[in-house]
């Protein structure tokens, strides 16, 4: 397919909340890829997409590397995403995806590749969004975390290759509707949870039964320690921060005041 200049992105603007929706969501296993859509807004003139919103998903496969969204899951963010274009009066709409790599490179796999090109057949300014997670350099304690913004070129298997697009974080508060999305995200992994054990059928084995209620109580407990109660941490500490940014602004208000009556006197 010959590219001209709206076939492919040219730069992509994230918001800085919904990169910490999806930041918290890439570090909430390490076992497994998790995976959401992105909402934003196309401006097909400029290839340029503004990333506003996002939509956590609920993983069905747990398989590694499988990172496939079902028609049903693409159906709900597109009605998401209509809620929130009636909402802002904005032209909202999904225009991409993003998953986590944990303690892999950030670079998508052929899987990756095939799945992105799929989605560029229905959208060609579509695109991808992969974070590494739980890596580390050698020598270093610290977790590194890339990112990085794609879309796919070539038109078979054998030569389809990443095209690696711009991408840029836009200072943001936490909407509303973002806040709303990372507060689902424990709900979301303790759905998973306890899909995948109403899967399992234990006839008549009272150990296996037992086993599996205590392994699953352990995932849930996990789940409310390294994610809800970090979260609820970070969410506090935000709210310290903006009582304190108030109050200053508050002072330099009054201070303002202060001076204008003194000028009018
Ligand atoms: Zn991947």
């Amino acid at each position: 397919m010959s590219e001209n200049h709206v076939s492919f992105l040219r730069k992509v603007f994230l918001s800085a909340d919904v990169y910490a929706v999806c930041l918290q969501h890439a570090l909430s296993t390490e076992k497994e890829e998790v995976m959401g859509l992105l909402i934003g807004e196309l401006d097909r003139e400029n290839a340029s997409s503004h990333i506003s919103a996002c939509v956590i998903l609920h993983r069905s496969d747990k398989q590694p590397d499988r990172v496939e969204i079902s028609p049903e899951q693409l159906c709900e963010a597109a009605i998401y995403a209509e809620e929130l274009k009636q909402k802002l009066n904005r032209p909202m709409r999904v225009l991409g995806w993003y998953h986590s790599h944990p303690h892999i490179t950030v670079w998508p796999s052929h899987v990756d590749l095939r799945t992105q090109s799929q989605y560029q057949i229905m959208e060609p300014l579509f695109v991808g969004l992969i974070f590494s997670v739980f890596s580390s350099d050698s020598g270093s304690t610290y977790n590194k975390v890339d990112l990085t913004c794609f879309q796919a070129r070539g038109n078979s298997d054998d030569n389809m290759h990443r095209r690696e697009i711009a991408i840029a974080i836009r200072p943001s508060c936490l909407h509303e509707y973002n806040l709303k999305a990372l507060m689902d995200l424990p709900n979301i992994l303790m759905k998973e949870v306890l899909s995948v054990s109403h899967e399992i059928n234990y006839g008549t084995d009272e150990f296996a039964k037992l086993h599996n209620s205590a392994l699953k109580a352990l995932q849930l407990t996990e789940v409310a320690s390294s994610v809800t109660l970090p979260m609820c941490d970070l969410l506090q500490m935000r709210l310290n921060s903006v009582t304190a940014r108030i109050k200053e602004v508050q002072m330099i208000r009054d201070k303002l005041k202060e001076q204008v009556e003194a000028m009018s006197r």
